[in-house]
């Protein structure tokens, strides 16, 4: 194989390292001759996430962007030592989990030194009367989620990229499972972490279920997306396996219904553990037999725990939605949503078809989440080449919600896959900031939303940036993400 057969997508102010073979002649010294590699074939490997416009970029001969190494290290003081050459070096480093992020976070845009974590995967201690679980982080959820099983606990973190998504991931990108109304997000869910510091310094955050000990530093590190420190080990919340769970789907006649609904339960403090609606255009995709919800839209709920409490969340749920016009639809779509829930094969099905797809989520107070709704249905219909742009809502908050945009389009004969992405993204992102909302809800910057964090910050962007700085002086953490900076490494 030779790589230069490949287009290059990231290509521009690539670090050149000279002397390659002193670099690995070093890397190797510090962590052994087997955890190193500079073949093709695990470079192409690691030159791209599970951003979706990749899938076109591959059947298109391109790859995202091209390491120079990978890197398996096993030990904390071995990373030490490999920030502290790279800073020596002038050397980007980019933190990998399972590659299974979709903003593009983990791909090596300007080459550079993969640190993938895959040897931290163990479970470390589970704690009964603490109701903890302490964790590497580069543990498959997967396999966390079924050894607590196994033992009878759950961290309620049940994102759908379970099976191909880590701990670290998670933590890096504030992620969101399916469970959380209930259980929380992950931030709500660490309690205490160690990481390492650019410059290869550790610092382990207590692991305590709340202090008052100063700025909770530990905070800046979730969303951290691997560009100011790399997570090694973190604690988390762990729950008894529910006793009950119940199923229950209503179809309302409009989206305006489903919401009014939603908002009423939660601030009854009922919390579902599972809550989502489907507008009417994903109903129809995901429900077509559901003769209720016949152009309707679908919300299921699941509320699971100690079963007095679940029977009251349940009453207050039917309550709510039938005063709302809910239709009461049965526990079918509920299972069929269990049953279908980590089926991932919709979006990647797409780009064989020359068809761009992504999904972007978007955060709301209440007051705009309608507003949002409409606006960015309105501006993707006007947009040439779009084909479709559907929505579901499956985070929900006593103050607002969280959006999940899906659009798919052609691009026109005289612009590439990756200009109508953009195009699409930033109709998205703009409709959303102009009608009030925030422009990530759980999946991150990453690189496809970098160049609105100023729009987003405002004046407090630039705190961000003094913080990298003083962290990451040489930049070496994974550059070119969150922040809009090019490599500026300097000479190695
Ligand atoms: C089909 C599908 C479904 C998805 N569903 C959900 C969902 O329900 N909820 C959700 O929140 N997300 C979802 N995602 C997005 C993705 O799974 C998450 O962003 C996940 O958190 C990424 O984890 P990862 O281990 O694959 O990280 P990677 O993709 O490997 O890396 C992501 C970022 O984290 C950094 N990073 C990785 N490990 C560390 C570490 N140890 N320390 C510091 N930085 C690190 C990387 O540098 C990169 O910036 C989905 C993705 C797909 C493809």
């Amino acid at each position: 194989m030779d790589l230069n057969e490949f287009e290059l997508i990231y290509k521009e102010n690539r670090c050149e390292i000279k002397d390659k073979e002193k670099i690995e002649t070093k890397l190797k010294e510090l962590i052994g001759n087997n955890n190193v590699s500079a073949k093709e074939i695990d470079l192409l490997a690691y030159s791209k996430d599970s951003t979706l416009i990749g899938f076109n970029w591959t059947l298109q001969g391109q790859i995202a962007g091209l390491p120079d190494f990978i890197v398996w290290p096993e030990t904390v003081e071995q990373i030490s030592e490999i920030l502290k050459l790279v800073n020596q070096e002038k050397i980007p480093v980019i933190p990998y989990g399972e590659g299974s992020g979709v903003v593009g976070g983990a791909i090596p845009v300007y080459g550079g030194i993969i640190i993938d974590m895959k040897k931290f995967n163990k479970i470390l201690e589970i704690n009964d009367k603490n109701l903890t679980v302490t964790a590497e982080t580069c543990i498959n959820g997967m396999n966390l989620e079924r050894s607590l099983n196994a033992r009878g606990y759950t961290t309620g973190h049940i994102p759908q990229s379970l099976y191909i998504s880590s701990l670290g991931g998670w933590i890096a990108h504030r992620a969101a499972g399916q469970f959380s109304t209930k259980y929380g997000k992950i931030e709500d869910i660490v309690l205490g972490m160690e990481v390492i510091l650019p410059l290869g310094e550790v610092i382990n955050f207590k692991t305590i279920p709340r202090a008052s000990t100063g700025p909770q530093l530990d905070k800046l590190f979730i969303g951290g997306e691997g560009t100011l420190g790399i997570v090694t080990k973190a604690t988390l919340k762990i729950w008894p396996y529910p006793a009950k769970r119940t199923l229950i789907s209503y179809a309302f006649p409009s989206i305006e219904d489903s919401f009014e609904a939603i908002r009423k339960i939660l601030r009854e403090q009922i919390y579902p553990a599972v809550i989502r609606i489907y507008d009417q255009f994903e109903t129809m995709r995901h429900f077509p037999d559901i003769e209720n919800a016949k152009d309707k839209v679908m919300a299921i709920f699941v509320c699971e725990g100690n079963p007095n409490l679940v029977d009251l969340e349940e009453s207050i749920t039917r309550e709510k939605s039938e005063k709302n016009s809910g239709v009461d639809c049965g526990v079918h779509p509920v299972e069929h949503w269990f049953e279908t829930r980590f089926r991932i094969t919709e979006t990647s099905a797409m780009p064989p078809y020359k068809i761009v797809f992504d999904t972007i989520e978007v955060a709301s107070l209440w007051e705009n989440a309608l507003d949002i709704y409409h606006s960015v249905l309105k501006s993707m219909k006007q947009l040439q080449g779009v084909i479709m742009i559907t929505a579901h809502v499956s985070h929900f908050y006593s103050n607002g919600v969280g959006i999940y945009f899906s659009f798919g389009g052609v691009p026109a004969k005289e612009q590439s896959d990756l200009e109508f992405y953009q195009k699409c993204w930033d109709t998205i992102i703009k409709a959303v900031l102009d009608a009030g909302g925030s422009i990530a809800h759980h999946h991150g910057i990453g690189i496809n939303r970098s160049h609105w964090m100023e729009s987003e910050w405002g004046g407090s962007m630039d705190t961000l940036k003094k913080i990298k700085n003083i962290l990451d002086p040489n930049n070496i953490l994974n550059p070119g993400k969150i922040y809009v900076d090019t490599w500026k490494g300097g000479e190695n």
